[in-house]
């Protein structure tokens, strides 16, 4: 097989980012995007551990057309039973067994002999082999066990009809050489001249060598590769997709092998992911970086003027990157701004469509050059606003020394109501909260406040990403404009609305009866 596998968990351990949690619509949303980006299969959730994460993993096996759409499970009967359920109505589900198989997770997570461990894992492949034929078996923290036990239970695992073993680097411990040599052996003991079983590889980036690591792995034998989009995941994070794509794209010479990506949708779905979570992606990340494709040297600069290979191995166009060229002005018409949007791969609804447009002529008003990041944002803001039960009208503030900081919001209201409310705070941005909360009155705590500039110059547009906690979650807020006052006020308001639908959704049900 000359193909690899893209597995993206970018939805579930790309979830345990600390800070990082979707709300299920923006799952539905960045699982339609990870189906554009031609992902083979989608790890939604893992349905056992919260309703919300069961809701959103069976919405998605129902709504989202495409990748194999998996669920994850421990070796428990009632994991499996709760993902099959949630898996079930897609129309290629994969259910997602794991084990800790090291002496470390054994003895202190797993809490399990080798021997329990090992009829554990075969009853419940077994178990959901009886649901679906597409079962994935995962011994986690393998990096760090006994490479026999390793295999013996991957055997058991085949065994019992896994048809996918992923072995999973847990802890980021592994290193590139050790991980080829580990991945080779673990194929030959296990499955010999089987060619029915693919052999996956999960990476963490705890020293910086997930990519390597996965590459590594698929040199030696793999043909499915686990990640998150933007390498997000559980502490320093997983594999990041986009370099593991690139590199095979990139460097078809020496690996000789395909994806089923479409790698110009690598920008929109690293862009869709990083503002749902709120984690920023650091201007020099590979691929997908803000400085990814800047030329900053004199001689690079008039290298790439003079021929873009010279100093670029891969071509921006290719991942998706927007330009940052002069492309839209104030005077620009309704029929240029949606030939660009449609250039940028945006299909909006005439609703969607129309406030697009106001926005995008408000920003010409205050903004001379107006560039794919900025249309990018605008459209990012206007599309999440449409659903949002509270919308900022208004806002303005006083401030200064020797001012008292004053704030006064006009906001639309989920029932056609106007609330207008004026407050004082310790600086501007305090002031429009404080009125913001007057308003929406939901309990939380502000936790984090960025601004920074979409483009540069004076006139940049400023994107807000807020993060605030209530009821023991934490919600991503994001808001844009050029003016910061504005951007954060839309920033924060986004955060509460996406609160007041939380508390909607899971409100006991006597509440609506009572
Ligand atoms: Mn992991």
């Amino acid at each position: 097989m000359d193909r690899v596998i893209i597995f993206d968990t970018s939805l579930r351990d790309g979830e345990q980012s600390p800070g990082a949690t979707y709300q299920v619509e923006e799952k539905l949303e960045i699982a339609r995007q990870l189906a554009r980006l031609g992902v083979d299969v989608i790890e939604a959730g893992f349905p056992i551990s919260s309703q919300g994460d069961f809701e959103a993993v069976r919405r998605i096996a129902s709504e989202v057309d495409g990748p194999v759409i998996c669920g994850l499970a421990r070796v428990y009967r009632e994991d499996v039973d709760r993902a099959w359920e949630a898996v079930k109505g897609a129309r290629r589900p994969r259910i997602h067994v794991f084990v800790g198989v090291s002496e470390i997770h054994l003895q202190y997570q797993t809490r399990m002999t080798r021997e329990q461990a090992l009829e554990m894992a075969v009853a419940m492949v077994k178990r959901a082999k009886s649901y679906t034929p597409d079962v994935e078996f995962s011994p986690m923290d393998a990096t760090r066990a006994d490479p026999a036990y390793v295999v013996q239970i991957c055997k058991a695992a085949v065994d019992a009809g896994a048809t996918t073993l992923n072995i999973a680097d847990t802890c980021g411990y592994a290193y590139p050489q050790e991980f080829y040599n580990f991945i080779k052996m673990i194929r030959e003991r296990t499955l010999g001249d089987r060619t029915d079983v693919v052999i996956s590889v999960h990476c963490h980036d705890d020293l910086g060598m997930a990519t390597a690591n996965s590459l590594a792995g698929v040199m030696a034998g793999a043909r499915q590769v686990e990640g998150c989009v933007n390498g997000i995941g559980e502490r320093a994070g997983n594999t990041a997709l986009e370099e593991v794509i690139m590199a095979l794209h990139t460097r078809h010479d020496y690996f000789g092998l395909t994806t089923n990506i479409d790698t110009a949708e690598i920008y929109r779905t690293s862009r869709l992911i990083s503002q749902f979570t709120g984690l920023l992606v650091q201007p020099n990340k590979a691929v997908v970086g803000a400085n990814a494709f800047a030329h900053e040297s004199g001689i690079h600069q008039d290298g790439v003027l003079k021929e873009r290979t010279t100093f670029e191995i891969m071509d921006p166009r290719d991942v998706g990157l927007p330009s940052n060229q002069i492309i839209l002005g104030k005077l620009s018409g309704r029929a240029g701004f949606r030939h660009r949007l449609e250039q940028l791969g945006y299909r909006l609804n005439k609703e969607h469509f129309q406030r697009a447009f106001q926005r995008f002529k408000d920003l010409g008003d205050r903004k001379k050059i107006i560039t794919d990041r900025d249309l990018e944002v605008i459209i990012a803001d206007e599309v999440q606003s449409v659903r949002e039960a509270y919308r900022l009208q208004h806002v303005q503030v006083t401030c200064g020394d020797p001012l008292i900081p004053t704030a006064t919001v006009r906001v639309h209201g989920p029932g056609g109501e106007t609330y207008v409310e004026t407050t004082t705070g310790t600086g501007p941005v305090d002031a429009v909260y404080k009125a913001l909360d007057q308003v929406v009155h939901v309990p939380n705590e502000l936790v984090e406040y960025q601004v920074h500039s979409v483009t540069g110059g004076m006139d940049a547009v400023g994107e807000v990403t807020v993060r605030v906690a209530s009821g023991g979650h934490t919600f991503v807020g994001r808001g844009a404009s050029t003016d910061i006052i504005v951007a954060s006020a839309r920033a924060y308001l986004n955060a509460l609305n996406k609160i007041v639908a939380e508390r909607a959704a899971t409100a006991p049900q006597a509440a609506h009866t009572a």
